[in-house]
């Protein structure tokens, strides 16, 4: 139930369902700010981490929903995030009114359905994905791209700036996975086409240096390029510089774009380059970067023998 605590801040009960990379310091943070936040995961030792951080373990979905005011999910796909709702009762344990928030990054269609399908059982429901990887979900400094009725937004608010550092409200249902995919499809394309960009520089003869001089001061300047530089030298901090250790693991990548690619092709919208950059991640995600940075893409990129 909403109450007041002494500073005057709103604290609620939340059930919090995915302890993951995510998910665990997601929900330490609502801790932090004064909240119940009751967890679920599937690992139990998961479950033992996040009672070090103050979070009570529930011993099923179902009693950590029943006890809630917010739900908060935080799931690898789409088929989890609907497979909890409707299959594993959920939404059925929960009071009638209780806000659900899916901060996992899924399918567009699938958020619609998990909205449509919380709504028809007498809830409300945000999605809600994050920008800013594990490092942001530990020091609370996440965006969020919200998608719902401003009430929820509302409401969910203060929830997601103990967790984040911005909150961004995008439109109706799915339009916070729509948000984000067309955002990391951004990133993707302009991940490839620095990398090329090196890759034909030092075919030419150009120091990386050079090139990374001018274009970072110049037109070619983006994230891709003067934060999360494909090639080591020019940016300390850049995961090319320890060999390509995430950072943003190029798996999560691939499935953002395949996120992309698939509301592309089922909206009909070209995206040329989207599918194109969706079928290199997929591959380089599966094999030589299965668990390196998306950066590292530009290993690939490379004429064979030439590295
Ligand atoms: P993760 O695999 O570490 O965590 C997901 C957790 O969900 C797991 O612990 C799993 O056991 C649990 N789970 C799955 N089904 C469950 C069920 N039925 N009941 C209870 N628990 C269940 O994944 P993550 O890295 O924390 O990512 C979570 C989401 O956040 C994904 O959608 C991902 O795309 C998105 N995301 C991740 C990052 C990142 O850098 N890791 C960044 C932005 C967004």
């Amino acid at each position: 139930m909403n109450s007041t605590n002494g500073s005057g801040r709103g604290t609620r009960t939340i059930a919090f369902v995915g302890l993951g990379h995510m998910g665990g310091p997601m929900a330490a943070n609502l801790v932090g700010a004064g909240h119940r936040v009751l967890g679920h995961d599937l690992v139990p030792a998961l479950l033992d981490t996040a009672a070090e951080e103050g979070v009570e373990p529930a011993g099923s979905v179902a009693e950590a929903a029943a006890a809630a005011d917010v739900v908060v999910t935080m799931l690898p796909a789409g088929k989890h995030v609907l497979g909890l709702y409707r299959d594993e009762g959920l939404l059925a344990a929960a009071r009638p009114g209780t806000l659900f928030v899916d901060c996992s990054t899924i399918d567009v269609a699938d958020a619609r359905h998990a909205h449509s399908a919380a709504v028809a059982a007498g809830m409300r429901a945000l999605d809600a994905p994050v920008s800013g990887g594990v490092v942001g979900a530990e020091a609370g400094t996440l965006t969020f791209m919200a998608g719902g009725g401003e009430a929820e937004f509302a409401e969910a608010r203060p929830l997601l700036e103990a967790m984040g550092k911005k909150a961004v409200h995008c439109g109706g249902p799915g339009a916070g996975q729509a948000a984000k995919i067309c955002n990391n499809m951004i990133l993707g394309i302009s991940m490839i086409a620095v990398s090329e960009a090196f890759v034909l520089g030092e075919s030419l003869g150009l120091s990386p240096q050079a090139l990374y001089d001018v274009a970072s001061t110049a037109s070619g300047q983006c994230w891709a390029l003067s934060v999360n530089c494909p090639v080591p030298g020019p940016v300390p901090a850049s995961p090319a510089n320890r060999d390509y250790r995430p950072g943003f693991a190029a798996p999560l990548m691939a499935k953002d774009l395949a996120l992309a690619a698939n509301a592309a092709r089922a909206g009909g919208v070209p995206a040329q380059l989207g599918l194109k950059a969706a079928e290199l991640y997929a591959a380089y995600a599966e094999e030589a970067g299965k668990d390196r940075d998306f950066s590292g893409i530009v290993t690939t990129l490379r004429t064979p023998g030439k590295e």
